[in-house]
């Protein structure tokens, strides 16, 4: 875990593409409605890493951003070659501190050398974080907002930490992470025992207060690129949309211990799906992603008001 120490991090600088003069948009309070998410998320499940960040490019470029390449390349370490990497950044605002917020949009291979769907585990995010960006930019905001689709999490949080080892880690206020979309009722968030996030949560319960689906905090939650940025002190957190029942049942798995009244061996459906050939579209709802994509509009809202 190591590779990252001496990561040979290029950054790609510059405007990204000229994309030609902005056409005006309407302010509001009320969000456009989202055409299609799900015909957005296909264009990039079942793809290799390469093309689904070719893709994840475009949607940002449809959406009238002009998003940043950062290459980096990985150390060759005994258990994996050197790897290069890409993660694609959205900037909107220019104020003195940054919120990041970012998703993951590698997928895992399989041990028949194919590629995962990779829909829940984590296209669908990728797919909203890019809508994400543009419902941000109609909005005055103190912070400089950062929306990072990261490359190699599946490697062991790669991209996250190429792309910490090379911002300047005091000009981050706070880090959203959003890694898995399999239901549509839950947001999951955590981990609830790290200290240090208290300003992240303290503005999560008061974006969730304002929303119709139901969030769960867990001390305990499974580590995702949002570990890259605490590791550095970054005020962080991990969120996913999950279905009730599943979610209360990962709660139990991963914080009841011998108390969780599951059955022996029982493993949490989510972990029956991602990384396998079961991460499927069929997983992932319309619903689910304009809930998750209203519910961090809302917390970057909250963030951006009370750091
Ligand atoms: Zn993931």
């Amino acid at each position: 875990m190591a590779a990252c120490v001496a990561l040979a991090c290029a950054t790609a600088s510059g405007p990204g593409p000229d994309l030609g003069p902005e056409t005006p948009r309407a302010e509001g309070p009320r969000e456009e409605t989202w055409a299609d998410p799900l015909a957005e998320l296909t264009r990039i499940v079942g793809r290799e890493n390469v093309e689904r960040g070719d893709e994840l490019l475009a949607l940002f470029q449809e959406r009238g951003l002009a998003p940043q390449v950062q290459e980096f390349r990985t150390e060759a370490t005994e258990r994996r070659p050197s790897q290069v990497g890409r993660n694609l950044t959205a900037t909107i605002g220019d104020g003195p501190r940054d919120i990041v917020v970012g998703a993951h949009y590698d997928v895992v291979r399989l041990p028949d050398g194919t590629v995962v769907g990779g829909a829940v585990d984590n296209g669908a995010a990728s797919v909203v974080l890019t809508r994400v960006a543009e419902t941000l930019r109609r909005h005055e905001l103190e912070h400089r907002i950062r929306v990072v689709l990261f490359d190699l999490e599946e490697s062991g949080l790669l991209g996250s930490r190429a792309y910490v080892e090379t911002a300047e880690p005091d000009r981050i206020a706070a880090m959203i992470n959003v890694d898995v979309v399999v239901g549509d009722t839950t947001l999951m968030y955590g981990p609830t025992s790290h200290e240090e996030n208290d300003s992240v949560y303290r503005s999560l319960r008061v974006a969730c207060a304002a929303s119709e689906i139901t969030c769960m905090g867990f001390p305990r939650y499974p580590p995702s690129d949002d570990r890259s940025f605490q590791a550095a002190g970054i005020p962080s957190v991990s969120l996913a949309m999950n279905d009730a029942a599943a979610s209360h049942q990962m709660w139990l798995a991963l914080n009841a211990g011998a108390e969780s009244g599951l059955r022996e061996s029982f493993v949490p459906e989510v972990f029956r799906i991602i990384h396998s050939s079961r991460d499927t579209i069929e997983h992932v709802s319309e619903p689910a992603m304009n809930h998750l994509h209203d519910l961090v509009v809302a917390l970057v809202l909250e963030l951006d008001r009370s750091l």
